[in-house]
């Protein structure tokens, strides 16, 4: 990894994958310049769901939202990107989807604050700490996209042409 690329979880929640907003979510991601650098389909656990949620658990809603979490498999993506968490968390929209702003994931798809698509990991700090939760490291790629030069142009001289 470069300095300052940071790597990050990105979780396409049950409500999207029903709705067959799979691709929309990749998409998005995708064209920003960030680049998948691993992606799995899992059921997720109760113990996995504790951990990560763990900052809800005293909410009256942490149970409504591990029993959503459950009601589908979802989809577990590893971005790699430039200061990747503040550049994600902007695509994805706020918490409460039906004031998000029109054009991220959450204004565009949503309406909800639990079914709201997505999970982006919110600091470089808990994106590490997320993708080691959820990933090996023999699961997670690395590869060269070939626009970097123009995706990081003037953000970053590692990436320079
Ligand atoms: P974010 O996902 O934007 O980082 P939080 O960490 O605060 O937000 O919450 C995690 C998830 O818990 C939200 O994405 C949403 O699915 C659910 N959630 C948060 N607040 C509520 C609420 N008041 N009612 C129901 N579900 C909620």
């Amino acid at each position: 990894m470069k300095e300052k690329e940071e790597r990050i979880l990105v979780i396409i929640k049950p409500d999207a994958i029903v709705r067959g907003l799979i691709g929309e979510v990749y998409k998005r991601f995708e064209r920003k310049g960030f680049k998948v650098i691993g992606t799995k389909m899992v059921h997720l656990s109760d113990i996995l769901l504790d951990d990560h949620y763990a900052h809800l658990k005293d909410k009256p809603f942490f149970k409504g939202i591990k029993k959503f979490m459950q009601s589908s498999p979802v989809i577990l993506i590893v971005l790699s990107g430039v200061n990747a968490s503040a550049a994600a968390r902007l695509i994805a929209g706020q918490t409460s989807a039906a004031e998000a702003d029109a054009g991220t994931i959450r204004g565009d798809f949503a309406m909800s604050i639990q079914s709201n698509i997505v999970h982006v990991s919110d600091s470089p700090e808990n994106g590490e700490i997320e993708v080691k939760r959820f990933f090996s490291e023999d699961e997670i790629f690395d590869y060269k996209r070939v626009d970097e030069a123009f995706v990081y142009s003037d953000v970053h001289e590692d990436f320079s042409a």
